[in-house]
Order: structure tokens, then C-alpha cells, then sequence
């Protein structure tokens, strides 16, 4: 196998579920040096991680607990250099020696860093999708201009970038791929089959009980209710350069076809795996070639069915909602992704029910009519308005 090209890699959210399974990709593969690993406050994992990988730099946003951090490094013998506060996280994705910045912070947070990596021309994993749903076209013209390349590292996206011919990868050309459409497959998450009136009654950690993947507790509560497959349908108009009419969403529990590219001529391409997020990991850190993710190769005969089926968008009206996004864009994708993380953080700490999620997720839409987006600060104004609407309503 030819080799993979020395790459120096910031793992921005490198304590999360994104981050840890990245450091156990960078693990199989010496080629890749850590030069930074950030987290917001997780002081124990992150002292763990910078003891293995000697980064250069070890960003905590929270600064009472990078004070304490960086005095037990120096304690410890470290070499590495203790940042604080949102600034760092954007010259850690900036700085000269960076060559691949992995964007898996949770949240409208990794805007910010990941435009940074964008216009200083960066390989860019992009696992983070609140960044792309906030400022779609604006992330990827920035990326555009600074000569930065995007990998999208959700498995759906993933799915659909290596389906597509390597000529249009990354730039959604239709013309000369003759894409027909996308389908994106979605698990349907833990409440499938659960009747729809119990769903007002589910507890945070049945909503994060997900049947086949690992991941933090924000994206297993989007799964539960579809809003995550309502983000990346928003994500996947923006990435492919696609309209809403030629997306389709398909339950598929089993997990094992991640997404699927229509060509005109009838051909359907598949992307497969175990559900495991080491392996869309591995394909971006290695891109163009590829390299080993540790993850169990795929054994269909023991998976014995593939199911696939309509979503149900009454029992699971987010997903609607994400798609109406989709349509409309302007201020539409940052307002939903605002008063979503502010209704599922509500939700996690048992203030509201599942069910309200939705229902704070349109009262903020129907309050703020959608926009156009000039710049950034439209933006973070709309981000702002919203997060204050979900707020006051909870
Ligand atoms: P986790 O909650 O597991 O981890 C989040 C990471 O971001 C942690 O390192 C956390 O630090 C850091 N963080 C949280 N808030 C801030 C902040 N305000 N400023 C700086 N850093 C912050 O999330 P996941 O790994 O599950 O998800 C990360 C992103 O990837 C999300 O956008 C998600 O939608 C996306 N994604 C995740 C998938 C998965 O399988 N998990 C699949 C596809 C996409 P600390 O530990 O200190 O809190």
C-alpha cells in the first residue's frame, strides 16, 4: 500500500466521542503527529492525551480549569504549551506547521476555528455539522478561497463523498458526474418502534440509548428525534450543492449502508461498513489514499437482513422542520441549530419533555422570519435571537 503523507493534525473537541475514536485512528498510524488536542473543560482526559501524543499545544477553553491544567503538565515533565480561551482554538487551527485540522467540537463553538483552518488553507475533517448547517456557503467560499479542502466526516456525507467520482468530490458538480439524487440513510434511532404517545414520556438516557452507534449525548438525542437527519439533509444541500427535491431520506436501522449516490443511467453506489466512526475517520485523514481504521471489517452474512423504510414525519416532525430549512437557507439552518441545542440541553437536563423539543424548535422558527445572509455577523445575530427565544420559552 503506498504510504500516506506526513500529516501535522489539531484535533479540535479531541476529549469527545469524534475526538477519542480520532486519536485511536492516529494511534494504528504513526504518519500523523498530533500538533494540538482542545477541550472545553475535560481536564482529566485531556492531561491523559497530551501524556500519549506530546502535542505542541493543549488548548482548555474554560480558564479555571486551564490554570490548574497547566501547572500539572509542567509538573508532570511536559513539553506541551497550555492555551486558553476561544482565541486559541482559532491559532491552533491556523498555525503555519498544521496541515489537517479535525473540526469535532460540539456545537455552534467550532465555527469560529473551523473557518480559521478554512481560510489558512487546511485539510479540513468536518464532523462538527452545526458549522456547515449555521454558514453553509460562507464556510465552503471561505474554504474555496483559502485553498482548503472539507472531508465530511458524518457517515452519511462521508457515504456520498466517496460514491461520487473523484473529479466532482468535495465540490458537488452534477454536470459531470450526472448525479440523479442522494439518499440518506437514517437508523431511526432508539424510539423506531415505540408508540408514538409514549414519546412524551422518555427519559434523557432512553433517548441516548442509540441501538448501533457510540456518540455523545447531543447527537444521540438528534437521532432520537430525526432533527440530526433534519441537520445533515441541511448539511448535504450545502455540501453537494444540492436542491431539497433531489435528497431523499430512508430509514435503514441496521445501520450498515451509510448512503447511497443515484446516477442517471439507474446505478446506484453504496457506501458500507460496520457502524464504527474510526472508519469515515481513517478515509479523511488518509484522502486521497487510505489507510487502517482498527475498526471490525463487515460480515454480511451475519447481519442477515437489510431493512429499509419511509420515515414517519409525524411521529418525528424534526426532521420536517430540517428539511424546510434546506429550502428556505438565508438565517433559516442557524436558527433551527440554535433553538435545537438550546431544547436538547433543556431536554438532557430534565426540564422539558422529548416532545417539546419540536415544538420549541418551531415556535423559535415561526418567530423569526427567515433572512438572508449577508455576512457572518447576520449569522451569529440570528444564532444569538434565537438561543434568547428558546430560552425565554423553556
Ligand atoms: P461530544 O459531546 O462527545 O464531544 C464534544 C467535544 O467538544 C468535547 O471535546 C468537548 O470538550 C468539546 N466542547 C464542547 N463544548 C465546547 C465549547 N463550547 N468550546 C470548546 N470545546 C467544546 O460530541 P461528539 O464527539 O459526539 O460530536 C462532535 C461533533 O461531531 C458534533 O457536531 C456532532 O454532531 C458531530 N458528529 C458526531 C458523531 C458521533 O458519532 N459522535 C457522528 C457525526 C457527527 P469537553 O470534553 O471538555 O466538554
Amino acid at each position: 500500500m503506498e504510504e500516506v503523507s506526513k500529516q501535522f493534525m489539531t484535533v479540535l473537541g479531541s476529549t469527545g466521542s469524534i475526538g477519542v475514536s480520532t486519536l485511536a485512528v492516529v494511534r494504528e498510524n504513526t504518519n500523523v503527529q498530533i500538533y494540538a488536542l482542545t477541550a472545553h473543560k475535560n481536564f482529566d482526559m485531556l492531561l491523559a492525551q497530551c501524556l500519549e501524543f506530546s502535542p505542541e499545544y493543549a488548548v482548555l477553553v474554560d480558564p479555571v480549569a486551564a490554570d490548574e491544567f497547566a501547572k500539572q503538565l509542567k509538573k508532570l515533565g511536559s513539553e506541551t504549551e497550555c492555551l486558553q480561551g476561544t482565541d486559541a482554538l482559532e491559532k491552533v487551527s491556523s498555525d503555519t506547521k498544521v496541515t489537517t485540522v479535525m473540526s469535532a467540537i460540539l456545537g455552534a463553538a467550532a465555527l469560529n476555528p473551523t473557518l480559521a483552518a478554512a481560510r489558512s488553507g487546511k485539510k479540513i475533517l468536518l464532523a462538527n455539522k452545526e458549522s456547515i448547517v449555521m454558514s453553509g456557503e460562507l464556510l465552503l467560499r471561505e474554504a474555496d478561497l483559502g485553498g482548503s479542502v472539507i472531508i465530511p466526516i458524518d457517515s452519511v456525507h462521508n457515504a456520498i463523498f466517496q460514491c461520487l467520482p473523484p473529479q466532482s468530490e468535495g465540490s458537488g458538480d452534477r454536470q459531470t458526474c450526472q448525479v440523479k439524487k442522494i439518499v440518506l440513510t437514517a437508523s431511526g434511532g432508539p424510539f423506531l418502534n415505540a408508540p408514538a404517545s409514549q414519546l412524551a414520556s422518555v427519559s434523557p438516557e432512553q433517548a441516548c440509548n442509540h441501538p448501533r452507534w457510540n456518540m455523545g449525548k447531543k447527537i444521540s438525542v438528534d437521532s432520537a428525534t430525526l432533527m440530526n437527519k433534519g441537520l445533515e439533509f441541511i448539511e448535504a444541500s450545502y455540501l453537494f450543492d444540492l436542491n431539497a427535491n433531489d435528497i431523499e431520506v430512508i430509514i435503514h436501522p441496521e445501520s450498515i449502508i451509510h448512503s447511497m449516490v443515484h446516477f442517471c443511467d439507474g446505478s446506484v453506489l453504496a457506501q458500507m461498513g460496520t457502524p464504527d466512526m474510526r472508519i469515515p475517520i481513517a478515509y479523511g485523514i488518509a484522502w486521497p489514499k487510505r489507510f487502517s481504521s482498527g475498526a471490525d471489517s463487515l460480515d454480511l452474512v451475519a447481519e442477515e437482513t437489510l431493512s429499509f423504510s419511509a420515515p414517519d414525519l409525524d411521529k418525528f416532525p424534526c426532521l420536517t422542520l430540517g428539511i424546510e430549512a434546506a429550502i428556505k437557507k438565508g438565517t433559516m439552518p442557524a436558527v433551527l441549530n440554535a433553538a435545537n441545542e438550546v431544547s436538547v440541553e433543556a431536554f438532557l437536563s430534565g426540564r422539558i419533555s422529548f416532545t417539546k423539543i419540536f415544538d420549541i424548535n418551531l415556535a423559535v422558527i415561526n418567530q423569526m422570519p427567515c433572512q438572508p445572509v449577508p455576512d457572518l455577523d447576520a449569522i451569529f445575530d440570528a444564532d444569538h435571537e434565537a438561543r434568547q427565544i428558546a430560552s425565554t420559552l423553556i
